[in-house]
């Protein structure tokens, strides 16, 4: 696969170029949670500094390196980025140097600009369907279900379930389906409803998997021996908690970055956080939607998040993210009528998320939200505890063959579609 090619000649480049103070501005909206990152980072007039765990300045970006770096960060892996950092240090490139380095991009890596019959006719749009839980075992670890109560309506003890992962696998496919007939390519990691993104259920996984996964993992040294030998004796819960959840969320982001999207959509639904433990409906609802950013400094601990977050320093596709993330809110909120979430009335959003400049759109540092190398949007459309949400969402899952184009979750499907379609008519 064609990733470099060092050009001896220049070759012009139609970029809206980056600045130190755009990058500078970017860590200050999106990236440094409670001024936790002041010491990683240092702007000055003519450069950006990375610096280590120590407090040295180890990678230094002059501002017109910064496109060119950018790019960089965006199309190569962990090992090679270190390299990258090691090497170039505190250097300025020359203007040769810095040319030799030009990464060329895939030919449709952008969009093609021929005259498009449909409107999203050259886009590549992952769509990720949240967590994979169908039934009340694989649900009941997955911790992404409501059995409520429904002792008005029917007899005592009957009670109603909704697993988040069939929501949001329905509402997937519904997108998808609308976004092909608008031209894109699309792409889901998850095969089916039920299944994982590495294409079995996890009861098969623990079954038939876990041990060869282990193993290649201590053997690449992903895992230390020790490590490998106490998760192969756990249970399938602790085990799901201890490793399988966040081993599946990477992969998910493995397989969607090597479609390499143009954009990508991460679908969830809600609950009501005060709401716990979800075993009687709420009247609270409330619409969101999380882009990357917001870092501790434990984040940075680990040398692929420093990567990351270089990256999202660096390249405009936090920027993107709130664009796309603005339009699908607001899409939320009208169509479907229910308010955007406002800091004050959310804890999490105080505790974890730094709000953007958008309403309803939050930076918080989600495992998909930091992997995915995209401009993105990581939707929460509704709560599904909420009292209208849970009938509305019981009668759109109870007839799964042919979910009602009327039903809630089409018109969830709706607003991801044309904020999608919005946000590439402004490009
Ligand atoms: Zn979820």
């Amino acid at each position: 696969m064609l990733r470099f090619l060092f050009l001896i000649l220049v070759i012009p480049r139609l970029y809206s170029g980056q600045t130190i103070q755009d990058c500078k501005k970017r860590f200050h909206t999106y990236l440094n949670f409670r001024e936790q990152l002041s010491n990683r980072v240092e702007f000055t007039s003519d450069a950006i500094f990375f610096l280590n765990r120590k407090g040295q300045k180890e990678l230094a970006v002059y501002q017109h390196e910064i496109n060119m770096i950018a790019e960089f960060f965006e199309n190569t892996t962990p090992a090679e980025q270190m390299e990258f950092i090691r090497k170039k240090g505190l250097t300025k490139y020359s203007k040769r140097q810095r040319d030799s380095l030009w990464i060329l991009m895939d030919d449709d890596k952008k969009p093609s600009k021929r005259k498009r019959q449909k409107p999203l006719q050259g886009y590549r749009i992952a769509i990720d369907a949240g967590h994979f839980a169908a039934n009340i075992q694989e649900a009941r670890l997955e911790q992404k279900f409501l059995a409520i109560v429904k002792d008005s309506l029917r007899s005592p003890g009957d009670t109603s379930f909704l697993f988040e992962a069939e929501l949001n696998f329905i509402t997937a496919q519904l997108i998808q389906k609308k976004l092909e007939e608008a031209g894109a390519t699309v792409f889901n990691p998850r095969k089916s409803k039920g299944l994982t993104a590495l294409g079995c259920s996890y009861a098969d996984w623990f079954r038939l998997y876990r041990e060869r996964t282990l193993d290649s993992l201590q053997r690449c040294k992903e895992l230390s021996e020790e490590r490998a030998q106490q998760l192969k004796l756990l249970s399938p819960y602790k085990l799901f908690w201890a490793f399988f959840r966040d081993f599946e969320l990477a992969h998910r982001a493995r397989l969607i970055n090597q479609q390499k999207p143009h954009l990508t959509l991460i679908v969830h639904y809600n609950v009501d956080e005060q709401n716990a433990p979800w075993i009687r409906l709420s009247s609270r609802n409330a619409t969101m939607c999380f882009i990357g950013g917001a870092f501790t400094a434990d984040n940075l601990s680990k040398t692929e998040s420093y990567l990351h977050f270089i990256r999202m320093v660096l390249s405009n596709q936090l920027n993107e993210s709130e664009k796309l993330s603005a339009l699908t809110v607001t899409a939320f909120s009208n169509r479907l009528q229910i308010n955007k979430a406002h800091t004050e009335d959310i804890d999490y959003l105080n505790d974890n998320c730094l709000k953007t400049n958008s309403e309803g759109v939050f930076s918080r540092n989600l495992m998909l939200c930091r992997l995915i190398n995209s401009p993105l949007v990581y939707g929460e459309a509704l709560f599904q505890d909420n009292v209208m949400e849970f009938d509305r969402l019981l009668q759109a899952v109870s007839s799964t063959d042919k979910t009602p184009l009327t039903s809630r979750l089409a018109s969830v499907a709706e607003c991801y579609t044309e904020a999608v379609i919005n946000y590439c008519k402004n490009k």
